[in-house]
């Protein structure tokens, strides 16, 4: 009796206290991040954070203010006064910059380099991650970025580092845009790739680069429900005692 007592009581204990899992997701852009992260997250019930966004809306702030985002002393006299807040709805995450929804506006081509020259700053990065490691602190999550598995989210039980060819990827985001309506020129979609690719993995603070335990992940001939179905597979291996 008392044996059985003490099977329960450790059965709930893991069950309402089991370790949470967090899963880093990292690599170049137009890698598939975003999409294969938002697939496995809600596969496997877990939050997904879109670390991209946040300097993203950094960049929007500067660009809308006037302010030239390659100019680190003119960013970062904004910081002060710029609030960056995610939020989640059944469609995923909503960013807002000052209260005001700006999911859609800073998915414009100009931002994305925009961001990629904000975050060169470390600044930006000490306030972003700060918001980052809060967001992850108490639930399941993917978060994917450039930094979280060798920065952001150093004991991560999983990190992937997300790759597939310059080309395939310029491709992928070409369709990306014209599902959304904007006029594309491949040739400049791959060239902004190769100059955010350059920025990220060349900075100082946190560059882009695989974490020395990530598992590494080509995935350009893969379609998106193999990239899905192989984090989740390594996840399924990861979590501490299999509850995925
Ligand atoms: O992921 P996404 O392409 O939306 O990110 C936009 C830019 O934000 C990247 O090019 C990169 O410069 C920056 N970024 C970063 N660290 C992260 C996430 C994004 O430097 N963790």
């Amino acid at each position: 009796m008392p044996l059985c007592l003490s099977v329960r009581m450790s059965d709930i204990f893991n069950e309402r206290f089991g370790k949470l899992m967090k899963i880093a997701i990292d690599g170049p852009a137009g890698a598939g991040k975003s999409t294969i992260s938002k697939g496995a997250a809600k596969r496997l019930g877990f939050v997904y954070i879109d670390t991209g966004a946040m300097y993203r809306a950094i960049g929007l702030a500067a660009v809308r203010r006037g302010i030239d985002t390659a100019d680190a002393e003119g960013v970062k006299s904004i910081l002060d006064d710029v609030d960056v807040a995610i939020r989640h709805n059944e469609n995923g995450q909503l960013i807002f910059l000052n209260g005001e929804d700006v999911s859609t506006d800073i998915r414009l081509p100009e931002i994305s380099v925009a961001a990629s020259n904000v975050a060169v700053i470390p600044e930006v990065r000490l306030k972003l991650v700060e918001l980052q490691r809060k967001l992850a602190a108490d639930t399941d999550v993917i978060m994917d970025g450039r930094d979280i598995g060798t920065y952001v989210l150093p004991d991560a039980e999983l990190k992937i580092y997300l790759t597939a060819s310059v080309e395939e990827r310029a491709n992928r985001r070409c369709r990306e845009l014209k599902e959304k309506g904007v006029e594309t020129d491949f040739d400049a979609v791959k060239a902004d790739i190769e100059y955010r690719d350059k920025n990220d993995s060349g900075r100082e603070f946190a560059p882009l680069k695989p974490a020395d335990d990530s598992v590494y992940m080509d995935n350009t001939d893969m379609t998106l429900e193999e990239s899905i179905d192989k984090v989740c597979e390594l996840a399924q291996s990861r979590r501490v005692g299999n509850k995925v």
